[in-house]
């Protein structure tokens, strides 16, 4: 790491851990912090979680392991030609995702159903309760007692009833602050990530094609970039060609947009960025041509009827796993059932169903559904 801007976060300059640990040897507070969420059995389980696809569909498409690695590198090079941290960006991107339940957001919005009337569910609330109670791999504390900054830049957004029960972590929702640049960065490298990714994987699927994509004018224009540069270029390569244009002007245009706000914000501290209008930030015209990626891959990705049967069955799954156990706690693992003895049957069903990956989730189901499956 080079030297970081004033205003970027640093050991020094840190809020610190939740419980005070001596400061780890060879390596900073915010690797130790990354390399405590690699080691995670959170982090292990998104090689099995999704997005857009089941984990069995095929192969070749984006786990939440393999986004949250992409995420980890946009952002880190963005937070590197900033002069920025990049060991507490890189913690940031691989956590970010650790909450999520199995079957992407069908599987969140199922459980969140399941949750209404007792408190809700939230996958980014669950990446922090993962890190701050769930994962138990140490003698001293419960969770991985990371650093305030990592714990920031996890928690995206957060109602106004939760952020009151989470004090300091949550007061910036009631106060209308932003978290540190790194954290803002992380925020845009995981949509950079998705979007450019979903394209590739909905190709691949044979869910969208190509001639759907030539009327996305961020995807047109790098394409015909791509093809004056390879003329008769075709198939997966000259998918890629335009993918990694994409993701590049994407950057570019993110680094420079963010530069024109810091220069004009001027912010000396970490405070200073807390206190200021979003730094990160996409130029106008690029921030439309992205609402319009999305919306395409709202309408025909992620509504397509393929996707939607999938989702349905992964919704059938979740209400049929948590009615069932909250119906006879006794059939919860026996860690799940001393959490809903000492706090509610509701949440520590939900902690058991959202660490579930897709097909751990679906075993689950046919064990507790069908006669004649162990
Ligand atoms: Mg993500």
């Amino acid at each position: 790491m080079g030297d970081l801007a004033p205003y970027a976060v640093s050991d020094g300059a840190s809020r610190g851990r939740t419980i005070p640990e001596p400061r780890p040897v060879a390596r900073s507070e915010f690797q130790r912090d990354r390399d405590r969420i690699v080691h995670s059995t959170a982090f292990r389980r998104l090689e099995y979680k999704t997005q857009v696809f089941v984990n069995h569909e095929g192969d070749l498409f984006r786990t939440r392991l393999t986004h949250s690695i992409e995420v980890a590198q946009i952002a880190r090079s963005i937070a590197r030609a900033m002069n920025l941290n990049d060991d507490l960006v890189e913690a940031i991107a691989l956590a970010h995702d650790l909450g999520h339940t199995p079957f992407g957001h069908a599987g969140q919005d199922a459980l969140n159903e399941c949750m209404l009337t007792h408190g809700g569910f939230e996958h980014n609330l669950q990446s922090l309760s993962i890190v701050d109670r769930l994962e138990e791999r140490y003698g001293a504390f419960d969770g991985l007692n990371l650093m305030f900054e990592t714990r920031e830049g996890i928690l995206k957004h957060c109602s106004p009833a939760k952020a009151r029960e989470l004090g300091e972590l949550g007061q910036r929702f009631l106060e209308g602050r932003r978290p540190s640049l790194e954290a803002q960065i992380c925020n845009l490298a995981d949509e950079i990530a998705y979007n450019n990714h979903d394209i590739d994987d909905g190709l691949r699927s044979g869910l969208l094609t190509l001639e759907q994509l030539e009327g996305v004018s961020l995807f047109a224009r790098h394409a015909a970039e791509a093809d004056a540069e390879f003329p008769g270029l075709s198939g997966r390569r000259r998918v890629h060609e335009t993918i990694r244009r994409m993701i590049g002007a994407l950057v570019t245009d993110l680094l420079a947009e963010s530069a024109r706000r810091i220069a004009a914000a001027a912010p000396q501290t970490l405070e200073d960025v807390r206190a200021a209008p979003a730094l990160i930030a996409f130029t106008e015209a690029m921030q439309a041509e992205n609402r319009a990626l999305k919306a395409f891959l709202r309408q025909h990705l992620y509504q397509h009827f393929q996707v939607l049967r999938m989702t349905t069955k992964a919704r059938r799954i979740i209400h049929d796993l948590f009615d069932a156990f909250v119906a006879d706690p006794r059939l919860l693992p026996p860690q799940y059932q001393a959490m809903a003895a000492t706090g509610s049957v509701e949440r520590a069903t939900a902690d058991y169903i959202a660490g579930m990956t897709d097909r751990y989730s679906m075993k689950e189901h046919r064990r507790l559904f069908s006669v004649g499956e162990l």
